[in-house]
């Protein structure tokens, strides 16, 4: 039981301290910021001169029907990321003459959702922007939606005879359908298919590179990786291809070395590797048209700007001139003809452009707000001692009161059996070591170095916020692999955030939580938040969702997806477009094969024995069936209160 609470408010508190403490402008620009009424602001065309109130679109979108927690998709922020990475690479091959074109795909895996591809596709006309396939349900919408014939269907993945006869019989269609063999043995199915059909393949090999990614998403290189051909099954892949006259038929290179690369280093390195092959492949006599430097590019998710696992040491547009250089250098040494660039980035074109927003239920506080009464002079002589060292501690004995505190702790609960001290007086003591522990936080999160004993008492002096999500459904990544989004409130932010806070969800599970916040020092162990007001609802936002998270989201406790909208900006303001409510609880248990039907009929049997036995009256009786119907049209989440 300890103080969450952040005391020292003699100084004002505006807005500005507000986004330097969640540190917004580092993860959030160009697209979020804090207004002056303290709440937080949306760019959604990463032009500061036109703002959304976060807030006040959360109590349209209320007005309108939708509950939360609810995921809000800026359809503008998706045209801005899009506009970014082709403008970065555009740029860089014009700076640096590059011959060849940039022909980027987006992998359908990392959102699938159509709304979000039909976006996609849309934007990404101008620079005939194609889609990336991993599946034969991918590659089915890839052919689909994609019409422009100067765009690349990159098809990856385990492919069947049918996966390869669809994507070459899109050809017919006017569809630039690349084949990507990942593993050897595709190349048999692929030149059988291609003999049947009559149709010539465009071929695309992906190396296995010995080079590393960096960061949590390793696994998809180096010797061991699922996919991807060694250097000798590329020879060999060339050589079938050679004996078949059908050498032109491989023209691209691919590779990938992992998601979220948070070192710039990494990818120089993989590139310097593949840019060997692809100019041996060249040499070789294969019609090298263009090389596809997969995913990974990274996205800052803490601001930092480091090779921190949330982070990324670089920017996009170093990315892109990188890439761009690179080829060129080694295009002119093997004297070959640049080849158009791919890139697979999926994480930076999606991830900022979702938000999810959820409400504070409740919280459990860890003793309430107020700091502990003076200690008067009659007071016991332990409670006494404690008060000394609270008032003794500074920056530099930080450690030795901690141990202080903690010794004369003990004490105190050895008094209390012994029988020397009574129940009041050890809650006392309690309260005034807590009162320590906080003290003693204030003071290390200026220090430089932490004693590593003391690294916990953040943890430990936090609050509970019970919040009206899933993690497992809306940021799996959280859980599964330590992932850091940011996170904040969106209202009040002109208020200082009295309290220290983790975030529980509503699930049973211990994991269900939020306890690591971005940083720009490592991570934070607790989030500042205002206390809530009871009867207002207070709402939280996790940000840069967009990426992965609604696919891998799973139907931990049933809890299922949230209510989604697409918001657009228009002439005079914004529409809500594509609005998708979320999954009823019935819905989600005819998932699980529950029927709908057979439930309610065994409630109503189990209704009309206890009527029979006179256990339940009949008004009871019709208030329960009622709440049964009802809750199975409803949504699987809280309703709020106003
Ligand atoms: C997952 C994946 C991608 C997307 O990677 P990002 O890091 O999200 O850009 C690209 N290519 C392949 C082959 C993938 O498996």
């Amino acid at each position: 039981m300890a103080h969450a609470e952040i005391r020292d408010s003699t100084r004002g508190w505006t807005s500005r301290d507000a986004a330097e403490l969640y540190n917004v402008h580092s993860w959030g620009a160009p697209y979020f910021g804090v207004n002056e009424a303290g709440h937080v602001v949306v760019h959604p065309n990463g032009n500061e001169g036109f703002q959304m109130d976060l807030y006040e679109l959360v109590s349209d979108l209320r007005r309108r029907g939708f509950s939360p927690p609810l995921l809000i998709r800026f359809s503008d922020i998706l045209k801005a990321r899009v506009d970014e990475l082709c403008g970065a690479f555009q740029m860089a091959i014009k700076d640096s003459e590059y011959q060849g074109a940039y022909r980027g795909v987006y992998p359908i895996k990392v959102n699938q959702q159509r709304h979000v591809v039909e976006e996609l596709a849309e934007y990404g006309r101008p620079h005939h922007l194609g889609l990336e396939a991993g599946s034969k349900p991918e590659l089915l919408v890839a052919v689909a939606l994609l019409d422009d014939p100067e765009a690349l269907i990159i098809c990856n993945g385990y492919k069947d005879k049918a996966y390869i006869e669809t994507a070459l019989l899109s050809q017919k269609l006017g569809r630039r359908t690349i084949i990507v063999v990942d593993r050897y043995r595709e190349i048999d199915t692929i030149l059988q298919v291609s003999k049947e059909l009559g149709i010539r393949p465009n071929i695309g090999v992906r190396a296995r590179l010995t080079t590393k990614g960096a960061g949590k998403w390793v696994e998809s290189t180096g010797d061991r990786s699922k996919f991807g051909l060694t250097t000798t099954e590329i020879v060999e892949v060339v050589e079938r291809l050679k004996k078949e006259d059908m050498l032109d038929c491989l023209q691209l290179l691919h590779y990938h070395i992992g998601s979220q690369i948070t070192a710039i280093r990494a990818h120089k390195d993989a590139l310097r590797e593949a840019c060997r092959i692809l100019t041996e492949l060249y040499k070789m006599g294969a019609s090298m048209r263009y090389i596809d430097c997969g995913g990974g590019l990274g996205v800052d998710y803490d601001g930092s700007s480091t090779n921190f696992h949330s982070s990324m040491n670089y920017n996009l547009r170093e990315y892109a001139a990188d890439v761009v250089a690179a080829l060129a250098e080694a295009c002119k040494t093997a004297g070959m003809p640049h080849p158009d660039i791919v890139t697979e980035s999926g994480r930076a074109l999606t991830a900022h452009h979702s938000v999810l927003v959820f409400n504070v239920l409740g919280a459990n506080e860890v003793l309430g707000n107020r700091p502990p009464q003076p200690v008067k002079p009659e007071e016991h002589a332990i409670v006494r001692k404690l008060d000394e060292i609270l008032q003794g501690v500074t920056r530099k004995n930080v450690q030795e009161s901690y141990n202080d505190a903690l010794e004369v702790k003990e004490e105190s609960i050895v008094a209390f059996s012994l029988g020397v001290l009574n129940l009041r007086e050890r809650a006392r003591c309690e309260e005034m070591f807590w009162a320590i522990c906080e003290r003693i936080l204030k003071v290390i999160k200026e220090l430089e170095y932490v004693p590593e004993e003391l690294e916990g008492l953040e943890k430990a002096l936090s609050d509970t916020y019970y919040c009206n999500f899933s993690l497992f459904q809306s940021a799996p990544d959280h859980w599964a692999v330590k992932q850091l989004f940011p996170c904040m409130p969106i209202q009040r932010l002109t208020e200082r955030p009295q309290r220290r806070a983790i975030l529980a969800d509503l699930t049973c599970d211990s994991d269900g939580k939020i306890d690591e916040f971005i940083d720009l020092r490592d991570v934070k162990h607790a989030l500042e938040v205002h206390p809530i007001d009871n009867g207002k609802p207070y709402f939280i936002a996790l940000f840069l969702v967009g990426a992965y998270q609604e696919v891998l989201g799973d139907l931990h406790n049933l809890f299922a997806d949230t209510d989604a909208v697409h918001v657009k900006l228009v002439e005079g303001g914004y529409m809500v477009e594509h609005a998708v409510k979320g999954d009823t609880i019935g819905a989600v248990l005819e998932y699980m094969e529950y029927d709908k039907n057979d439930l309610v009929r065994r409630m109503r049997k189990a209704v009309e024995q206890s009527l029979r036995g006179k256990q339940i009256t009949l008004d009871e009786s019709g208030k329960l069936m009622q709440r049964y119907e009802d809750a199975l049209n409803s949504y699987t989440y809280l309703a709020t209160g106003e």
